[in-house]
């Protein structure tokens, strides 16, 4: 694959006493999808939250586009403008409609004329299914369809890459499968995207490799054939055989 987007180089990250990434080295090329898998408080969230300052890092590095995120020429609006993210609450507000949602973060941060960002929210809206829901408001729409204009929204800034946190966790199952299409959808365009999930359906069919994560640390990495048929680490068998 092409040149790395993503670059995390021997990342640390503390909360308080606490080591919670502990030298995480991790790449995600131009339009690469990983998946990071992994149990319930090994680090997941936070290694996403880092790729776009949502924390901080103690030790180590990460580049994105090659560019270092912290550091004396690194401008944190604009790294959230090239690093879209997606989380398991949507956070629409809610006295906007969809296109409002969609269209507010260009207005009023790239400072695109609110007709056109209108005009391009209806587009994403119509790229995510929801052509129709444009002028509704997220009380609305279903959990379903709040995810995907929350994706929309991310979207409209036209980020490099694409993170995505547990985005259907909250979702009732009937609805997961309609936004796991829609990033399914961006993967086939070439998003370059970072993604936590545990739909292993998804990891398997649109990663294009599979990261585990265990107490901090990337323990084994491949593409979804070679991490689900045979995996190389003892963390990997056990993280497998809970699967099943
Ligand atoms: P995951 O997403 O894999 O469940 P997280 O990244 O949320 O894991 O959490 C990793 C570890 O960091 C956990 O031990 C969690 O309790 C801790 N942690 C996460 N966020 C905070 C925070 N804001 N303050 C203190 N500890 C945190
Ligand atoms: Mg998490």
């Amino acid at each position: 694959m092409s040149r790395a987007l993503v670059e995390y180089e021997r990342v640390d990250k503390y909360f308080g006493e606490t080591h919670v990434l502990k030298e995480v080295d991790l790449s995600v090329a131009n339009r690469e999808v990983v998946v990071v898998v992994g149990p319930s408080g090994s680090g997941k969230s936070t290694l996403l939250r880092c790729a776009n300052r949502l924390e901080e890092i103690q030790g180590g590095e990460i580049r994105i586009d090659g560019e270092p995120i912290s550091g004396p020429d690194a401008n944190v609006n604009e790294l959230r403008q090239q690093v879209g993210m997606v989380f398991q609450s949507f956070n629409l507000f809610p006295h906007m409609t969809a296109a409002g949602n969609v269209a507010v973060g260009p207005h009023k941060v790239k400072g695109v004329p609110e007709t056109e960002a209108r005009r391009q929210a209806r587009d994403l809206l119509d790229r995510v299914g929801l052509d129709a829901q444009a002028d509704s408001y997220p009380d609305e729409l279903s959990g379903g369809q709040q995810q995907r204009v929350a994706i929309a929204r991310a979207l409209a800034m036209d980020p490099q890459v694409m993170l995505f946190d547990e985005v259907t966790s909250a979702l009732d199952p009937e609805l997961v499968g309609e936004v796991l299409d829609v990033m399914g959808d961006l993967a086939t365009e070439g998003m370059t995207m970072l993604v936590v999930t545990h739909e292993m359906g998804f990891a398997r069919e649109v990663g294009d490799r599979i990261v585990l994560m265990s107490d901090g640390r990337v323990v084994e990495q491949a593409p979804p054939e070679a991490f689900f048929e045979s995996p190389q680490t003892e963390r990997g068998k056990r993280f497998l055989s809970r699967l099943l």
